[in-house]
């Protein structure tokens, strides 16, 4: 499964700057009964007729589009006067004749968002808002400078779709929108004052592990050199593995002796050359049983795997950890010799899906070396971690239906996505409510299940976009009241849970009698199905994937205080009251974190141990990264909770951490690990996703990382030069110094500093390199450094074509349209009126010639552009890169400029002229250009902005 992300986009309008710092809204309509409105899929601007309406409220018509944007109210001149980390407090209701809707805000400093945030508001309830104000930091270029003082507005944009009375229009309808309180006030900012180094962490050896205390007292058996494995021989291998194991400890290998028995998954270990007899007891699948008596230890189970798990939980018992892959991450227990007390227990999996598997691995060749994918199948085998499922789930659509096989002759099994059927799985699925389709997907999970009868599921989700079946049939079932979420990217389009699970139900009807326990299994909260059906009941034997994609990373799903969070444990629940087997779908955080600590250790026990609270809860898929350094202990502790029976003690296990992992740093490191924790609770910020960013610089200020700094010194003193506790502390001192980076990196960027940051992202490559050499597996370099790359190149683009210039319009991207016949002025193609609809899209960063055109003579650009009437007043110059070899410039239809080729440079030198008089303020201008080249690359090339002098 891959990611998507459709880059949340908002538009405002300010209406006026008041100067004083007081809040005021605009009206709805600005006089002139029209509206300017986003709508359709490529989120342009277009006007539309505003109309009175019952009650003198005020309805916008907009043709038929499914994703609209409107802007209801506004906001300006807040002043705001606080240190750089500040939230917007707001408080909002609509009245009851007004549907659920989806808001969103974006807050705007002169030209540049500010803070942008949306949500769900519900009809006669406060909804209240914390917008933080922060910078936008990266490509996008955008800063909040708190000493400017003031955000300049605040727009709140309602997205809802409902069918208009009069026809085929599209309705929005908003007035009653009142709002209670605007204020802006200072977030308090992260401090440690409240934090207290913990007390030193204790392990208790007798208690270590359930496995073997419960039969407290009498001493039994002593497991020391002298004792003696039997094993049959088909089981040797696994004998030998364990034996390697104890030698690890007990200072040299067992006796090994061959022994034949009736159930040949057994290793006994005894001090009488195994000679008892054993009673072989019924288990089966992962299952096992520990005997310990006075003669010997008893390892049994029904399966090679339930073998496998009884030697590592034995091993677990006796105190060996493996925190993450390779040596490194390994901790023995110091004894030579161990007293075992008796016991005999049958034990079982907690849950049957325990999957962590390596993501980008397998997608790309080289990410993962085979040497540290053994060491990563070696610590699952380990921990229990099963790196198989029994109900796969994957995007499966495209696989029933090929293409090439259905398309031609029967376009009307895939979806009719805006009025074309499509079949390709970037935009296309198949139809879900036709009767043949359904048949066909029938006839594929049977054969499925006839050619392997071990699966117990069979995959029924879909392509990996946003869309669903858009046809008569499929709309019955898509009410277009009830849109996906919008904190997923799939926002605004119709929710699709009640066509897909009627399908699920239809499908599981067809096999139900001949495969009456297979179970039909689908990924939601992903894509278009986020909220469960309301009309459909979904068949028991359904099974649900629930991802943790619109989650806090940085909060426990029970954290009343996460409003993200309790948003996703509503709609988890709201899945669960069905009662279907559910598990969890979840991406490791280092997806988002993109190679910075991930100490979410609370966080990350939490969730799981909620979830795992469901009535016929099967377990975590989890898509993880070879990156230990950021991510250990996390993923030991899943492979704990997925394992015990009881939940184990999440203090306890960290205490073990602490301990066995850092020896003499124990009590440093475990203040380290609570001043992370400490800060990221303490967060005012819900990060999801890969809006991260912005928690970092207020959370990792130099004074915390200062502190954080110390304590990690303090460690490396503790511990003695070259031990394994040393090189532990090594990687995540080198992992904490790259955070430190980072952060700087952002501080430079939001500065405007470009260079600066330039030259953190060098140092950071180079930090990164060394961190990949030394600790091999410590971090997934390919994807940081590809990260790294990305930013770097927004940067100098910045740093090239606008620096130091306050920019007001990007104006690169341009329509486009070549003029041999020079109709062009007689036509008017730098009119406001002339529909340029048909032009071709350009860049105003390469001669035509490198974009397609082999061509010289006139040709055209045209752009529209929105301009805040904030700018009414000021200083504004339309900066060309350079233009090969005349141009003329129309503004609104009037011409403003003409640049001569009187230089034998001049098609390579920049330009500039003033436009402050010839620009609309509030409303939309339009800027077109006709360049004139004789010969060789023509056209504006060094790119195009507006700027405030
Ligand atoms: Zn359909
Ligand atoms: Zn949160």
């Amino acid at each position: 499964m891959k990611l998507m992300y459709i880059l949340f986009a908002a538009f405002a309008i300010a209406q006026s700057v008041t100067g004083a710092p007081v809040i005021y809204s605009t009206d709805f309509n600005n006089g002139n009964n029209e509206q300017w409105v986003a709508h359709g899929g490529n989120w342009k601007w277009a006007k539309a007729p505003v109309k009175d309406i019952e009650g003198g409220d005020k309805a916008i018509y907009v043709d038929g589009t499914v994703r609209q944007i409107y802007l209801i109210k506004q906001f300006t001149g807040l002043k705001i006067t606080s240190p750089r980390q500040t939230v917007l407090k707001m408080k909002l209701k609509i009245d009851s004749a007004v549907p659920p809707a989806y808001i969103s805000c974006s807050v705007k400093q002169g030209n540049i968002y500010v803070g942008m945030a949306n949500g769900r508001i519900l009809p006669n309830e406060w909804f209240e808002w914390e917008i933080p104000l922060m910078s936008m930091s990266g490509p996008r270029k955008e800063r909040f400078n708190p000493d400017n003082g003031a955000v300049t507005s605040v727009s709140l944009f309602i997205i809802q779709r409902e069918t208009a009375p009069d026809g085929n229009l599209q309705t929005l309808y908003l007035k009653k929108l009142s709002i209670e309180e605007v204020a802006a006030t200072p977030s308090s900012e992260v401090t440690l004052n409240d934090w207290r180094a913990p007390s030193t962490p204790t392990i208790h050896p007798e208690t270590l592990h359930p496995l073997l205390t419960d039969k407290a007292g009498e001493s039994s058996f002593y497991l020391d050199k002298a004792c003696t494995i039997a094993a049959p021989a088909a089981i040797a291998k696994l004998a030998d593995e364990l034996n390697a194991e104890l030698a690890k400890t007990l200072g040299g290998k067992l006796k090994v002796v061959r022994r034949e028995g009736k159930n040949p998954y057994f290793i006994y270990i005894s001090r009488s050359d195994g000679k008892k007899t054993e009673t072989v007891s019924d288990m089966q699948g992962e299952d096992f049983r520990l005997a310990v008596t006075e003669e010997g230890i008893l390892l049994e189970a029904g399966t090679q795997a339930g073998l496998i798990n009884g030697i590592y939980e034995f091993l677990h018992g006796l105190g060996y950890r493996w925190y993450m892959p390779g040596e490194l991450g390994e901790c023995l227990p110091p004894c030579m010799t161990f007293r075992l007390k008796k016991t005999d227990k049958h034990i079982s999996p907690k849950w049957e899906m325990r999957y962590i598997w390596y993501a980008y691995g397998l997608w790309t060749k080289g990410y993962n070396t085979p040497a540290g994918m053994e060491d990563f199948e070696l610590w699952s085998r380990r921990n229990h971690i099963k790196n198989t499922t029994d109900y796969p789930a994957y995007h499966n659509f495209y696989r029933i239906f090929p293409k090439d096989k259905y398309f031609k002759a029967h376009p009307e099994y895939f979806s009719l996505i805006k009025g074309k059927r499509k079949a390709d799985a970037v935009e296309g699925q198949i139809c879900a409510s036709n009767t043949e389709v359904i048949r066909i997907v029938a006839e594929s999970a049977a054969a499925a299940f006839k050619n392997t009868p071990s699966l117990k599921g069979y995959s029924l989700t879909p392509n990996d976009n946003p869309y669903m079946c858009q046809c008569e049939n499929c709309l019955k079932y898509q009410d277009p009241s009830y849109l996906v979420d919008t904190r997923t990217y799939a926002y605004g389009y119709p929710e699709g849970a009640e066509l897909h699970i009627q399908m699920m139900n239809r499908i599981r009807n067809l096999i139900s009698s001949e495969f009456p326990d297979k179970y039909l299994i689908t990924i939601v909260n992903y894509d278009n199905i986020s909220r469960p059906p309301r009309q459909v009941v979904p068949d028991k034997h359904l099974v649900f994937g629930f991802t943790t994609m619109p989650c806090c990373k940085l909060h426990a799903l029970t954290d009343g205080n996460c409003p993200v969070n309790s948003e996703f444990l509503k709609l988890y629940q709201s899945w669960e009251k069905f009662g279907n087997p559910m598990y969890i779908r979840d991406y490791d955080p280092i997806v988002y974190w993109k190679g910075l600590p991930a100490l979410l250790t609370g966080p990350v026990y939490s969730n799981l141990k909620q979830c795992g609270s469901t009535p016929g809860f099967l377990g975590f898929n989890t898509e993880a990264h070879r990156s230990w350094a950021t991510n250990v202990p996390n993923y030991y502790l899943k492979a704990r909770l997925g394992w015990e029976r009881e939940p184990p003690d999440l203090q306890k296990i960290m205490d073990e951490y602490f301990v066995l992992f850092f020896g003499p740093a124990s009590v440093e490191m475990k203040n380290y690990y609570s001043l992370f924790a400490c800060l990221l609770k303490k967060s005012p910020l819900h990060p999801v996703a890969r809006d991260l960013d912005y928690a970092m610089l207020g959370l990792f200020t130099s004074r915390n990382c200062d502190i954080m700094a110390d304590t990690l010194a303090r460690a490396v003193q503790a511990c003695p030069p070259g031990s394994k506790y040393a090189e532990r502390i090594a990687m995540l001192k080198m992992n904490f110094d790259y955070l430190k980076l980072y952060v700087k990196m952002l501080q430079e960027i939001n500065e405007g500093k470009t260079k600066d940051a330039l030259d953190v992202i060098g140092q950071m490559k180079i930090l990164v390199a060394e961190l990949d050499r030394s600790y091999p597996s410590a971090i997934l370099r390919k994807y940081v450094d590809g990260e790294l790359e990305k930013t770097a190149a927004a940067l100098k683009e910045r740093q090239d074509s606008q620096a130091g210039k306050n920019v007001v319009a990007d104006l690169n991207k341009c329509s486009f349209r070549t003029d041999p016949d020079k109709a062009g002025v007689k036509e008017q193609w730098f009119g406001v009126d002339y529909s340029s609809i048909d032009w071709k899209n350009i860049s105003l960063t390469a001669p035509w010639e490198k974009q397609g055109y082999n061509y010289d003579g006139t040709a055209w650009y045209r752009k529209k552009f929105f301009l805040p009437l904030n700018f009414k007043g000021r200083e504004l110059m339309l900066y060309v890169g350079a233009l090969d070899e005349e141009g003329v410039f129309y503004l609104n239809g009037k011409k403003v400029f003409i640049r001569k080729h009187l230089t034998k440079d001049g098609w390579k030198e920049s330009f500039e002229f003033p436009v402050s008089q010839y620009l609309n303020y509030g409303s939309e201008n339009v800027l077109a250009v006709s360049v004139t080249d004789s010969g060789g690359d023509g056209g504006i090339w060094k790119g195009m902005f507006l700027y405030q002098k």
